[in-house]
């Protein structure tokens, strides 16, 4: 176990990332770039500094081992045996690193420890065959259903993340989409009932996250100077979350919020 790759944090005792307890690891890079990105400081490959007007050290990530995430993860092997958690990698995007990905992952597969995933699904199918053996969840992101539109607001279009999806339901990986719902882009009634209807198609999609929209990212965008291009949303009322939660129980779909 060689191989290093570029991460922007680990977080432990995290309860939205997949079941259970786990350990999140965020590795740099991503191939979107999305309006509401809630991490932007991890879309760049390499280690970059953010608010250097600050005069404060503000280098955002570092090159790491193998063996080191290894052995961080492992630290809270006794949580995840507790509480069926175990390890999630997210970003960014994590198959940007498709090499050190596979490493860690097979670290942590022979230790036992239940692996989730969290992809936009933008990457080679090829690259998702490697890895496909070794994730025991895919959390994995549906936005828009219309590739025009998906391309105006994450700057690629659609066809290879719906292809993946695909791929993996037909391999028989289990699969947990999730649905930022982003004010008057992600949540309009099209595109809700597009995605109702593209899941209820493919019998291995059965559950749907929806999220909802995350501040988080804007007051990133403010902090590092970033231009911020969603402008300010609607709040999205409990009532209007109830009725785009119906579209998918008509089709048969589990719904959950936040995770
Ligand atoms: S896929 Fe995720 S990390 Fe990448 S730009 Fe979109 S929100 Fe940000």
């Amino acid at each position: 176990m060689t191989r290093r790759g570029i991460i922007f944090n680990i977080k432990r005792y995290a309860i939205h990332d997949g079941p259970g307890i786990r350990t999140t690891v965020f590795l740099k890079g991503c191939p979107l770039d999305c309006w509401w990105c809630h991490n932007p400081e991890g879309r760049n490959t390499d280690p970059e500094c953010f608010g250097q007007d600050t005069g404060r050290d503000c280098l955002i990530g570092r090159e790491v081992s193998v063996e080191a995430v290894f052995h961080e993860v492992c630290r809270d092997s006794v949580f995840y045996d507790q509480s069926g958690g175990g390890v999630t990698f997210s970003g960014g995007e994590p198959m940007m690193q498709i090499g050190f990905l596979e490493d860690v992952l097979t670290a942590c597969r022979r230790e036992g420890m239940h692996t989730a995933l969290d992809t936009c699904g933008y990457a080679p199918t090829e690259d998702f065959a490697r890895i496909a053996g070794l994730v025991d969840l895919f959390l994995y992101d549906i936005k828009l259903m219309d590739s025009d539109l998906h391309r105006k607001y994450t700057g690629v279009p659609n066809h290879l993340i719906l292809e993946n999806l695909h791929y993996l339901s037909g391999n028989g990986n289990r699969i947990l989409a999730r649905l930022p719902l982003i004010p008057e882009v992600t949540d309009t009634d099209e595109n809700i009932a597009a995605v109702a209807e593209f899941m209820a198609q493919n019998k291995a999609l059965r559950e749907i996250s929806l999220l909802p929209f995350n501040t988080l990212g804007r007051d990133k965008f403010r902090r590092f100077h970033l231009p911020d291009r969603m402008g300010t949303p609607r709040e999205l009322s409990p009532e209007r979350i109830e009725r785009l939660t119906e579209s998918f129980h008509q089709r048969g779909i589990a719904v959950g919020t936040g995770g």
